[in-house]
């Protein structure tokens, strides 16, 4: 049995505490939510900090409700809290159903929000165990010197696996940000980094307290399609969140694609400005997904083989539009029909 090595726990159980005490433990210490990637990452000796601050008993980060013109999102609200809020999934179709693709019912209903956007990158080098790693003398993100999967490689190339950040940042979400000495707010998108092992703008002393998430004006949609290996649960191989602003009947007005899982952190497509000022045709919906999907450049480091995860990069994107331009989703293939019968489970 794989068990975690020593540290030290603290369980603050306000805000003003958990950031003094992330600050007192510097590089040593990490913050635990709902553990359901961290403990695993601590038994495998991925990440060994000495300190584990517990964001569980701290005041107000389950905390949900409208303020002005968006909604704030505690970033302790479990991933089963959110997907069980009924304006969630009427409102936020994205980030409902990107919350609700997320592992198993049981790992959604520890597992919170805060914890899925700051989600360690993942790789087939390493997400192994201590010994696997320590055979091939592990690799740079962890205790090593070369990255296995480019060898010639500066940098790590660990991909982004969180399902509800592409959502966000298609949603124009934002993240609020606390240390011992005030708050920022920064776009989900500026949140991440195109780093495999510093994957996040996060400073080491802040802790990520809300999502901002805007409410949706009239005519804008969105939805976030998922491809993985087990529909049943598993993390992403490839994902597609799209929004759109489009009055009934009219043209497209704004829109935004972004793909999860296909880099260390989610990538804007450009593309989706030739979406707007169309009618959604099927013309426009194949030549967008065909630029976009080019952004999909698989490196040999996850689930299926390169080519193939390329080649579903086009049919996702091209699901997800044709699913905002208001097709039926029994008509859109198994990744639709699945999606369209989430339920919230709590
Ligand atoms: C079998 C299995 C399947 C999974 N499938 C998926 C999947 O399909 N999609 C997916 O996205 N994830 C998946 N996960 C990963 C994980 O369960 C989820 O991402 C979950 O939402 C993580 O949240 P948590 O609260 O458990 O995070 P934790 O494990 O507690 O923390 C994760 C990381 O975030 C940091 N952190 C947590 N909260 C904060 C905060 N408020 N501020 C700053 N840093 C913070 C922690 O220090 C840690 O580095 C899976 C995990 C398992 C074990
Ligand atoms: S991409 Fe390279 S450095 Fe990063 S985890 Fe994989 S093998 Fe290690």
């Amino acid at each position: 049995m794989m068990r975690c090595g020593r540290f030290h726990y603290h369980a603050p159980r306000t805000l003003r505490d958990a950031c003094a005490m992330l600050q007192d433990a510097g590089s040593d210490g990490m913050l635990l939510a709902g553990g359901t990637d961290l403990v695993p990452n601590m038994k495998r000796r991925q990440q060994t900090p000495k300190v584990v601050i517990s964001l569980r008993h701290v005041a107000g980060l389950r905390d949900a409700g409208p303020d002005g013109n968006r909604v704030r999102l505690g970033a302790m609200l479990t991933l089963s809290d959110l997907t069980a809020k009924e304006e969630v999934r009427a409102r936020h179709t994205a980030l409902f159903k990107a919350a609700a693709q997320v592992a198993t019912p049981h790992l959604r209903n520890m597992g919170t929000l805060g914890g899925n956007l700051c989600l360690d990158t993942r790789c087939n080098y390493y997400d192994q165990n201590y010994e696997w790693r320590k055979a091939i003398n592990f690799c740079m993100k962890k205790a090593g010197e070369i990255c296995w999967v480019a060898p010639s490689s500066r940098r790590c190339w660990a991909i982004s696996s969180t399902d509800t950040a592409p959502a966000l940042i298609a949603l124009g979400a934002e993240v609020a940000l606390a240390t011992r000495d005030g708050e920022r707010t920064l776009g989900v998108a500026d949140f991440c980094r195109d780093d495999g092992i510093q994957y996040l703008t996060r400073n080491p002393d802040e802790i990520l307290t809300q999502v901002l998430l805007p409410i949706p004006a009239p005519g804008e949609s969105s939805t976030y399609w998922k491809l993985r290996r087990r529909g049943s649960f598993d993390f992403p191989v490839l994902s597609v969140a799209a929004w759109i602003r489009r009055p009934p009947e009219g043209r497209v007005e704004a829109a935004r694609l972004v793909l999860g899982s296909v880099a260390s952190r989610p990538v804007i497509a450009e593309a989706a400005a030739g979406l707007v000022g169309t009618t959604l045709s099927e013309d426009v919906i194949e030549a967008v997904a065909e630029e976009a999907s080019r952004l999909a450049k698989p490196l040999d480091n996850t689930d299926f083989s390169l080519g193939w995860r390329k080649k579903a990069a086009r049919y996702l994107i091209t699901g997800a539009l044709r699913e905002l331009r208001g097709d039926d989703p029994q008509t859109l293939g198994p990744l639709a029909r699945r999606a369209a019968e989430l339920a919230p489970v709590g």
